[in-house]
């Protein structure tokens, strides 16, 4: 007989293990072990899980790139004692969080499933049960004793999304989470349907490699009609900037006025990174589309496609520390590297 998969679950912190202190009515983090015995039906589940709690939880606003690394050392020492993970964080920057972690680990055969919730585990209309429950039987799924998810997924509200495909796209309603340039992996109705022909397939027999360098000398500059030559040339500007991720309009479209082009040439030419990533929620960026983005593919601006801008700013953290030379920049970056772009 097959055994059980083993699944270790991860509390970094938010909504979703959190209670209501009914003094102050706000909102805290509570023992994790508790979230455990709130949900007795995962004992029902075919599996056998474990927890793994951040000392002190967060909310995730205030993650940075050392919890990233913390997320990613508790999945790499438990990688072979475990078939599948499931994370969970807050949802306000977890779209951020797991693309980030789909760039540190290379070569990923298990499921990383990111979850979390809109409301509280302890209250009456939550979704935190849903949330978490399906979560873990997605870490369990196998066929043919392999799982079958083996890449970072983020499942909310019925639908499991390769995790760094996704934005989150609304505060108040449970459906939190889009995304727009790829289709779901997997949806929960009466049964759970996983969607093989949009999944990754399990890196070979290769090793898991960790990368945890990450750079966070760079920054999202977000157009918008108005901007003036003294805020774009303070962003650029900061000392040691790596890279940008800069928000354009529509398929890729900016300014073509000379001060913002030549304040990008000079940026670019000091060795920074800037990526054009469009605003919009979904569709690409096609760099000569229209005029006024044809001199930024000449200036050497590098087309972010239908990536994220959460997750632009995941692969240049990830792609910078390895200190590639522009035209290896530009290729990698085009480049799908973890399913995160699509290639024409
Ligand atoms: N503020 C919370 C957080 O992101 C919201 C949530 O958990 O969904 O940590």
């Amino acid at each position: 007989m097959a055994k059980k998969p083993n699944i270790l679950i991860v509390y970094t912190g938010g909504t979703i293990g959190m209670i209501k202190d009914y003094k102050t009515n706000a909102l805290k983090a509570f023992d994790f072990s508790q979230i455990i015995n709130k949900i007795p039906e995962l004992e029902q589940l075919n599996c056998t899980i474990q927890s793994i709690s951040f000392d002190n939880p967060i909310d995730s606003s205030n993650m940075n790139t050392l919890h990233y690394k913390q997320i990613a050392e508790t999945i790499e020492v438990n990688y072979k004692l475990f078939d599948g993970f499931v994370v969970l964080t807050g949802s306000d920057t977890m779209s951020y969080i797991s693309s980030t972690i789909s760039f540190m680990f290379e070569n990923l055969q298990k499921p990383v499933i990111f979850t979390g919730s809109q409301l509280p585990i302890g209250d009456l209309r939550t979704d935190a049960k849903e949330n978490l429950i399906t979560s873990i039987e997605i870490a369990c799924a196998q066929e043919n004793q392999k799982p079958i998810i083996s890449e970072v997924g983020l499942y909310f509200e019925y639908k499991l999304y390769r995790a760094n495909r996704t934005s989150k796209i609304n505060a108040e309603q449970f459906e939190a989470f889009s995304s727009l340039n790829y289709p779901p992996l997997a949806e929960s109705g009466v049964h759970l349907n996983f969607n093989h022909y949009y999944i990754s397939k399990a890196a070979t027999s290769k090793e898991l490699v960790v990368r945890k360098d990450l750079v966070n000398d760079v920054v999202i500059l977000k157009l918008f009609p108005g901007i003036t030559s003294k805020t774009v040339q303070s962003i650029l500007n900061i000392e040691n900037l790596r890279g940008v991720v800069l928000e354009t309009y529509g398929a890729g479209n900016a300014p073509n006025e000379d001060w913002f082009l030549n304040l990008l040439k000079i940026a670019i030419k000091k060795g920074i990174k800037v990526v054009n990533v469009t605003q919009c929620e979904g569709g690409s960026v096609v760099q000569g589309h229209y005029e006024t983005s044809v001199v930024l593919k000449k200036i050497g601006v590098i087309s972010g496609k239908d990536i994220t801008t959460e997750s632009a700013i995941a692969k240049l953290m990830y792609l910078l520390h390895k200190n590639l030379s522009q035209k290896d920049f530009i290729f990698y970056y085009e480049k799908s590297l973890r399913g995160e772009i699509s290639e024409a």
